[in-house]
């Protein structure tokens, strides 16, 4: 249903999408006639690759530059659009212009008529143009005869070889031609096309429905222009949330409400939510894709400090995001074999909600946190080996360990933390999160959530360690315990909570 597509092709080099390196070093090759035998456009699909094959076909023959080019200095570098080698070219009758497509045509014996057609010179226009779309399905056989004519190309033609798959392409043919990388087009690109398409065809379309089409036209003008179409059987004045249903593609604001539930750890609301999704009709698939995408964006956006961030995800972390990532790409996998596409997607929502519901941030200095977190922490022999791994507890031991009380520590430590997120800004972070609960044996013992975590601080042990050193001047070690389920909410004191309480000062 490419129905604007072709209302809309480009007739002349002017009126191209994009591509604006490209169309202007063909221009000048033309204007100074030096133009190549040989032409390869690789590119995704919809981009302009044959479109522009076309144009350069009828600017090479239009009747008007064959007249002008004639003239000393005179150049006219852009096809007419209205003489008759151009009106033939749009009407796919040209008589010197032979276009083949090698995924229909995969045979030597085409090329062969190709080869038989070159001995001839052209019979109305300047050049023979021969267009072979799709060149990378040609057999090896017509890859051989092609790259015979390449190598002895006839003065009179003009070969212009299309690719998506450019890695399929001999490199013999590939070195014997001038190689043009058509790129897919910026949404700016797409959507100005859109809109001037629109207006001509009386279609009223909201800002946000012009985004959403080059959102998902993967920078293909084609994709855009068939989801014109598509959206142009709505009328005139499609709504957005229409536009949405009939692309598949999520509200945005539905994403939004997912990330707030997990963001805020409101893990009891989410079956609610996904039962609202189920009676939508949702396909789980489209909106798990749709959240990776929407959570991706957020990530990048955090990672290179946007400002424009909205508010209500500034507690959501780079860890954060990451770990929300990964559940999702799995439950994204998972839909596949699981008998009910909602299932993976709600497990995914509650892990990484109740990864949000562990505490966000602790006073580092509760002392009388720690003395209780110190009576129910199992305990740690001194003569545990390096790296001893439980279930329960992960201890890294520095060598010649140290003793030392939990009020000596809680002087370097927030030193300690900000150095390593210095360093690796995740990590940091994550340690902030966790809850310092003591110090025994020369070792820092560090509360944290999940399995996950722990295995984090075991695997960056040697920059945990170093920096303790460096901070601290003391060779100590750092054991890293996970909550037990039941005291999942002791550590769970705000930073004003414990204030209050202990009448300690907030060290950041
Ligand atoms: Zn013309």
């Amino acid at each position: 249903m490419a129905v604007l597509y072709r209302k809309y092709r480009p007739q002349t080099f002017g009126q191209v999408v994009g591509q604006k390196n490209i169309v202007k070093t063909l221009q000048n090759q033309i204007s100074q006639g030096k133009v190549a035998h040989a032409y390869l456009f690789t590119g995704g699909r919809g981009v302009g690759k044959t479109s522009i094959a076309r144009i350069l076909a009828k600017a090479l023959n239009c009747k008007k530059n064959v007249n002008v080019n004639e003239l000393p200095g005179g150049s006219v570098e852009d096809a007419c659009g209205e003489c008759e080698v151009c009106k033939a070219v749009e009407a796919g009758n040209f008589i010197d212009l032979i276009e083949v497509d090698a995924a229909s045509n995969t045979g030597v014996d085409n090329v062969r008529e190709i080869i038989e057609h070159i001995k001839f010179a052209p019979s109305v226009g300047k050049y023979k143009v021969f267009i072979i779309d799709e060149v990378h399905m040609l057999s090896k056989g017509a890859f051989n005869a092609l790259l015979k004519t390449l190598e002895e190309p006839p003065r009179h033609v003009v070969f212009v070889l299309a690719t998506t798959e450019i890695h399929k392409v001999p490199s013999t043919i590939i070195s014997r031609t001038q190689k043009f990388d058509f790129k897919a087009l910026s949404a700016e690109e797409l959507k100005q096309n859109l809109k001037n398409i629109a207006q001509k065809e009386s279609l009223a379309y909201a800002e946000e429905i012009f985004d959403l089409v080059c959102q998902n036209a993967g920078g293909s003008v084609r994709d855009s222009l068939s989801i014109l179409d598509k959206i142009s059987t709505l009328g005139g004045e499609a709504e957005i949330s229409d536009v949405r249903a009939l692309l598949g593609v999520t509200d945005s604001a539905l994403l939004s409400e997912l990330l707030i539930l997990i963001a805020e750890g409101r893990s009891a609301e989410l079956p609610e939510f996904f039962d609202k999704l189920l009676e939508m009709g949702t396909d789980f698939e489209i909106f798990n894709k749709d959240f990776l995408e929407f959570a991706r964006k957020l990530l990048v956006s955090k990672l290179i400090k946007e400002e424009f961030l909205e508010s209500k995800f500034a507690e959501l972390e780079v860890n954060d995001l990451i770990f929300i990532i990964r559940l999702f790409l799995k439950s994204f996998k998972d839909i596949q074999i699981s008998p009910s596409p909602d299932i993976p997607l709600l497990l995914a929502s509650i892990e990484a909600s109740m990864k949000k519901a562990a505490p966000v941030s602790h006073p580092p200095v509760v002392a009388k946190e720690i003395r209780k977190e110190q009576e129910t922490a199992k305990v740690v022999e001194p003569e545990a080996q390096l790296e001893v791994r439980s279930p329960q507890l992960s201890v890294i031991d520095s060598s010649g360990s140290e003793s030392l009380t939990v009020d000596e520590v809680l002087v370097f430590w927030p030193d300690v933390l900000e150095k390593i997120r210095e360093i690796n800004g995740p990590l940091g972070s994550m340690l902030k999160i966790a809850t310092l609960s003591g110090a025994e044996n020369g070792r820092i013992a560090i509360q944290v959530k999940y399995l996950f975590d722990q295995k984090t601080i075991e695997k960056n042990s040697n920059l945990i360690l170093k920096t303790i050193k460096e901070v601290s001047g003391k060779n100590l070690g750092i054991s890293a315990k996970l909550y037990a389920a039941k005291h999942e909410d002791s550590p769970a004191l705000s930073i004003n909570d414990a204030l209050q309480v202990f009448g300690g000062e907030v060290i950041e």
